[in-house]
C-alpha cells in the first residue's frame, strides 16, 4: 500500500536519508493517526543506523530555524522547526529482564524495530527514502485492525505486558480514545498480568488516567480497567463504589455505574480535566457513610463532606497536583449536593446568595456537575429535577447581577473593626465579621459600606463596645 504524505517535510527527511545511504521511516503513534485521519502533531522517525547522526544532519540541512535536541543517554534526537516536533531514533531491539520495565536495547532492524512496539496499530511504518516513498510497512495486519477496530498486541500478549506493564494502561487508554474494543487474547493477558502494574510508577499510571479522562467517553476506560482487575490496583476508593446492598427488599443505586454515567455527563458539557475528575469523586464518600434507617431506608449523609477529606489522601497518592487543582476537586466535591437540595424547596434570595458566596467564580461548574448527576431512569423525574435547575439557574443570574456576591468580599474588613473599637485579633473581631457577613448573605442589609458600618455600630453597642475615634 502507497500513502500518500502530503507535508513536504517527509520527502526533505528522505533526500537527507539517502545523502546518509540510511533507510528512513515515519513510525508508530503519526501512521496510526494518519490513517484515522486524526491530528497528530508529532513524528517520530525510526533510522536503520544512527538516529542521532541522521537528526544533526536533517538540523543543517534546514538551517536557520531548526532546533536541535540530542538525548545521547537513550540514542535519540529532536528536531523543532516551525510547530513540527520530529523525533529521531536509530532502530533497536530490546529484550526485557523481570524486574524492571526499562529493556537492554541493541541496534536492530526494521523488523525488530516494529516487534518491540506495543499493539499493532502502533507498528506500522511508512519509507521515507525516494525509491520507496510512501510505502507502507505493515507486518501484524496493523491497517486491519484498524478497520475491525481493535487493540491487539504484535507478539505474545503475556509476553507484551509483563515485559511492560504500561502497556495495559495504554490498551485500555487506546480503547478508549479510539472508540476500539480489546481483542480476546489481549484483554485475557491484562487481566493475567495485572498485578505486574505494581512496578509502574504512579506518575506514568496518571499521565494514561488522564487521557482516559479526557477521552470524549471515560466511562469506556473505567469498565474496561475495572473488568481487567486494575482498578483496584490503582484506585481502590473508586472500586469500593461498586454494588447494590439490600435489606427489606430495598436496594440503593450502584454508585460505581451511577458516578461513570455522571462523569460522562459532565465530558458532554465540558472539556475541563478537573471538573471530570470532580464527577469521578463526588460520591467518593458514599461507602463510608452509608446507613440503613428504618424509615428513611438507605441513607449516606454527610458522603459530601466526607469525600472532600479524603479527595487530598487520594491525590497524594495517585501523584495528582496538590495545588489548585485539588482545591477546586475538594469544592465541588463538599458543594456538589446544594443546587440539589436549593432546587427541592422554595428558592430564596438568601439561600441562592449563600451558594454564590460559597462557588464564588466556580458556579458554572458547580451547576454542570449538578446536573449530570441528575441519572434517574425515570424521564419524569429527571425532567422536573431539570427543570428545577433551570429555575436555579435563573434565580443566580437575577441575585447576581442585584448584588454582586459571586466574588464578595465583606464592605468591613477585620483590621477596621480592631481599629474601630481597639480590638487585639480574636473571637470578638471574627464574630463581629461573621454577623455582618451573615446580614448581607440573609438580605438584612444591602452589599455595601454605609448599611455594614451602621449595622457594625449597633452589633458592637449590643457588646459594650464603643467606637474610640
Ligand atoms: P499518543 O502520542 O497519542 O499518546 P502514541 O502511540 O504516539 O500515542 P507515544 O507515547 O507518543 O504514543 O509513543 C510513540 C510510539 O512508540 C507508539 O505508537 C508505539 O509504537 C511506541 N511505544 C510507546 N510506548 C510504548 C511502550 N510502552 N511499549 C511499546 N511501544 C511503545
Ligand atoms: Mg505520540
Amino acid at each position: 500500500m502507497i500513502i500518500d504524505l502530503k507535508q513536504p517535510i517527509f520527502s526533505k527527511i528522505g533526500e537527507v536519508a539517502d545523502n546518509l545511504g540510511l533507510e528512513c521511516y515515519v513510525v508508530g503513534g503519526y501512521v496510526r493517526d494518519l490513517l484515522l485521519k486524526r491530528p497528530s502533531k508529532d513524528i517520530d522517525v525510526v533510522v536503520v543506523g544512527s538516529g542521532i547522526m541522521m537528526a544533526e544532519e536533517f538540523a543543517k540541512s534546514i538551517g536557520k530555524g531548526a532546533h536541535l535536541s540530542v538525548f545521547k543517554t537513550y540514542g535519540t534526537a529532536q528536531v523543532k522547526f516551525r510547530d513540527s516536533e520530529v523525533e529521531f531514533v536509530g532502530a533497536r531491539k530490546e529484550s526485557y529482564q523481570k524486574e524492571s520495565r526499562n529493556p537492554i536495547v541493541e541496534n536492530g532492524t526494521l523488523e525488530d524495530d516494529q516487534l518491540r512496539r506495543d499493539f499493532t496499530i502502533n507498528a506500522m511504518a511508512i519509507c521515507l527514502n525516494k525509491a520507496r516513498f510512501g510505502e507502507l510497512v505493515d507486518p501484524f495486519g496493523g491497517v486491519r485492525h484498524l478497520e475491525l477496530k481493535m487493540i491487539k498486541t504484535p507478539c505474545n500478549s503475556d509476553v507484551t505486558f509483563s515485559d511492560d506493564p504500561l502497556r495495559m494502561m495504554r490498551a485500555i487508554r487506546f480503547a478508549t480514545q479510539l472508540g476500539f474494543f480489546l481483542e480476546e487474547s489481549t484483554f485475557e493477558a491484562i487481566y493475567a498480568n495485572r498485578e505486574r502494574i505494581k512496578i509502574i510508577t504512579k506518575e506514568r499510571i496518571i499521565v494514561e488516567l488522564n487521557k482516559i479522562m479526557e477521552s470524549e467517553r471515560p466511562s469506556v476506560g473505567f469498565v474496561l480497567l475495572d473488568k481487567s482487575g486494575l482498578l483496584p490496583l490503582i484506585l481502590p476508593e473508586l472500586e469500593r463504589l461498586k454494588g447494590i446492598e439490600k435489606r427489606h427488599g430495598k436496594g440503593h443505586k450502584d454508585n460505581f455505574l451511577h458516578t461513570l454515567k455522571v462523569l460522562d455527563n459532565v465530558a458532554e458539557k465540558s472539556d475541563d480535566l478537573w471538573l471530570r475528575w470532580a464527577a469521578l469523586l463526588h460520591d467518593i464518600g458514599k461507602p463510608a457513610t452509608k446507613q440503613w434507617d428504618e424509615q428513611a431506608g438507605w441513607t449516606f449523609k454527610n458522603h459530601n463532606f466526607i469525600g472532600y477529606k479524603m479527595i487530598p489522601s487520594i491525590f497524594r497518592n495517585m501523584k495528582l497536583p496538590l495545588g489548585e487543582p485539588l482545591k477546586f476537586v475538594q469544592k465541588m466535591v463538599l458543594l456538589h449536593m446544594r443546587p440539589i437540595v436549593l432546587s427541592e424547596e422554595e428558592i430564596t434570595d438568601s439561600a441562592v446568595r449563600r451558594l454564590l458566596f460559597d462557588a464564588g467564580d466556580d458556579i458554572d461548574s458547580l451547576m454542570i456537575l449538578c446536573e449530570a448527576d441528575i441519572t434517574s431512569g425515570n424521564q419524569e423525574k429527571v425532567d422536573m429535577f431539570l427543570a428545577n435547575f433551570q429555575k436555579v439557574r435563573q434565580k443566580l443570574d437575577e441575585v447576581e447581577q442585584k448584588d454582586r456576591i459571586r466574588n464578595f468580599q465583606p464592605p468591613i474588613k477585620g483590621e477596621e473593626i480592631m481599629r474601630l473599637f481597639d480590638l487585639p485579633p480574636g473571637r470578638v473581631v471574627g464574630e463581629l465579621k461573621m454577623q455582618l457577613k451573615d446580614a448581607i448573605l440573609d438580605g438584612v442589609i444591602p452589599n455595601e459600606y454605609e448599611s455594614a458600618f451602621q449595622l457594625l455600630l449597633k452589633l458592637a453597642k449590643e457588646q459594650g463596645l464603643a467606637p474610640k475615634c
